[in-house]
């Protein structure tokens, strides 16, 4: 019976899948979408998914009866698949060689509170993988003085509002509207909309009262029918899918939930996927998909077998061998042994494609659990210029941590493994000098990791740059020495250049005249001095005021060539115009003794 249905059919059903910022309700209004779809279906009509939800085109047309006018299409597609978790984590695993097996998306964006930071990376990654996607401008019930009706209908609710809350609504549109120009769309409410290919659409919807529903459903529905029909023509032939999640299932094994997008899986087939260690060729022992339930709210787990599965599913895959399945991989099935070849050889170059080493770059490590967080968390570090040394699934292991360790000699503040739901292997210790950053939401991760860096980044410039002896001069103010000799304590003003305690002292001619011990100003302890301050400073060593130095002398400090040097390349922003002058005396008074002194500097 389920054949026959399904091969009169032209398309398949499109893949959904549901992006946004943290609570600005995607859960909520996915589980409306299937709670409508439960209520509405005809008896038997659903068929039942593992990691997504179907929804019968009659359900989205019989929602959509009163819209006939504003969308006058005649549905082809059986109906849409929407894929079960909202959010980039699973997002990323449903990829595809340079695009994603998601046909469309949707944004979900709370209205009262416009875009954040979540919706912008939401739309880079939507981007990035090349899904068209249309806006729900969720929480309209939360306007204030909304009138919520008893429809699925946004334009009939809308029709029922005071004006004064149309307009705010339409207010709070163009805030949206304009938050996607920033981001490069043109986009508008969608009853405005004339031409679809060019304008994002925004749907005013609420996924508590249902209010938007329809329309949202008509929508996603209409567009992907009529922009997508290459991409949904069904095709027969052997599988093609995408492994969302590999679970261990008490009493059966391992398993793998793959979203089928292609073709048609059948029991005994068999299936080339990847694994940790390379391609996996095995052969399917069971398809399952949950029992058909009349409640949405009864936990899916109940499994029953089928014998065969037609694209566009989600199902669970018991086979032997899928301990080592990578999420995130692709899965062909295979109707012809002698493709097995050719079909390895795609997944090993997918999986190759994302892993990464290079031994010559002092750059992080980092670990994930599946295919798609690894290329999702790659192609940001990417973005974000923080170099990567090793990228690659699995625990951590030794080798992780060497090469971290490696890393960490050259450069420390990319001394760090990025865990992404992965741990380290049994008996293995992460050192005291490699940061272990775990996470379990990407964009966390990523946050984590550049703050770790630009942490280690200041206190190792802090550190270098108070253990070097910088350019300064000053002057020795007649009238106040304090004290003539150990130490001498004399009054002084700064003519340029930064002075520290610790530095050497040298006169015009070169001699060494002590070191700075303290500077004080006003009588409190100071780290350093700069242009312009008069402050008091103590010089240790054998110097005598009267003797080696006279009030009114010009005294400079003593910069080692190897400090000048670090300063040039690594702190050049710290160099001021007057310090540039100083280092220029400085160089001309150090060069007679040493002529390689500032040799090749340019200021
Ligand atoms: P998610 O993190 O994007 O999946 O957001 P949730 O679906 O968990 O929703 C976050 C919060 O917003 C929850 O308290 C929901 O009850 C609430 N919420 C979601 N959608 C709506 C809506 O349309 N109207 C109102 N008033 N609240 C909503």
């Amino acid at each position: 019976m389920k054949i026959t249905q399904q091969l009169q059919k032209k398309l398949r059903q499109p893949i959904v899948v549901v992006l946004g910022h943290v609570d600005h309700g995607k859960t909520t209004l996915l589980d409306k979408i299937r709670g409508t779809a439960v209520v509405k279906k005809e008896p038997g009509e659903m068929t039942q998914e593992v990691g997504a939800s179907f929804v019968p085109t009659s359900v989205i047309e019989k929602l959509a009866e009163p819209l006939k006018k504003i969308f006058p299409i005649k549905l082809e597609i059986p109906g849409l698949l929407f894929i079960d978790t909202p959010g980039h984590e699973l997002f990323s695993n449903l990829r595809k060689r340079g695009g994603s097996v998601a046909d469309i998306a949707i944004l979900v964006v709370d209205i009262t509170e416009g875009f954040q930071k979540q919706t912008i990376e939401s739309i880079e990654i939507l981007k990035n993988r090349k899904v068209p996607f249309l806006v729900a401008a969720n929480k309209i019930d939360k306007i204030p003085g909304w009138r919520v009706q008893n429809t699925y209908s946004f334009l009939e609710s809308f029709s029922k509002q005071r004006e004064d809350v149309k307009n705010y609504l339409d207010g709070l549109v163009y805030n949206l509207v304009s938050q996607l120009a920033e981001q490069g769309f043109s986009s508008e409410r969608f009853d405005r909309i004339k031409d679809f290919t060019k304008t994002v659409a925004i749907v005013p919807v609420s996924g508590k009262t249902g209010e938007g529903i329809a329309e949202l459903l008509a929508l996603l529905a209409g567009l992907t029918q009529n922009y997508m029909k290459n991409k949904l023509k069904f095709a027969e032939g052997p599988a093609k899918g995408v492994i969302l999640e590999v679970k261990e299932i008490q009493g059966l094994g391992h398993t793998i939930d793959v979203i089928i997008y292609e073709g048609v899986l059948k029991k005994n087939d068999i299936i080339v996927l990847g694994g940790i260690n390379g391609p996996i060729i095995t052969k399917v022992r069971s398809i399952l998909v949950p029992k058909p339930l009349q409640d949405i709210k009864v936990v899916k787990t109940d499994l029953t077998p089928i014998d065969e599965v037609y694209a566009a599913a989600g199902v669970k895959i018991y086979a032997p061998d899928l301990e080592n399945a990578l999420a995130g991989s692709p899965l062909f099935a295979v109707d012809d042994e002698s493709k097995i070849e050719e079909f390895k050889k795609i997944i090993q170059e997918e999986i190759s494609s994302v892993r990464y080493y290079n031994a010559s770059v002092a750059g992080v490590v980092v670990k994930a659990d599946s295919l798609g967080s690894l290329e999702a968390i790659v192609t940001a570090l990417q973005q974000k210029k923080i170099p990567i040394r090793l990228a690659d699934i699995g625990p951590i292991s030794k080798r992780d941590i060497t090469e971290a360790e490696l890393t960490s000699q050259e450069a420390k503040e990319y001394g760090l493994i990025a865990a992404f739901r992965v741990k380290p292997l049994p008996g293995i210790e992460i050192p005291a000098k490699i940061k272990l950053i775990y996470g379990e939401i990407i964009y966390q991760l990523i946050d984590d990791i550049e703050k770790y860096i630009i942490d280690v980044k200041e206190s190792e410039k802090r550190r270098t740059l108070d253990s070097l002896v910088l350019p300064g001069k000053f002057r020795i103010l007649p009238g106040y020495v304090f004290r003539r000799s150990d130490p001498v304590i004399v009054g002084v003003e700064v003519l340029g250049g930064i002075i520290k305690p610790k530095s050497s002292l040298i006169k015009k001619d070169g001699r060494k005249v002590g070191e700075i011990q303290q500077i004080q100003d006003n009588k409190k302890t100071v780290e350093k001095a700069t242009k312009g301050m008069e402050v008091a400073v103590s010089i240790k060593g054998n110097v005598m005021v009267g003797r080696q130095i006279e009030e009114g002398d010009v005294l400079y400090t003593d910069v080692p060539k190897e400090d000048l040097e670090i300063l040039l390349t690594k702190y050049k922003d710290i160099i001021t115009d007057d310090m540039k002058e100083v280092i220029k005396e400085i160089i001309n008074i150090k060069k007679i003794s040493d002529p390689t002194y500032g040799l090749g500097i340019t200021l």
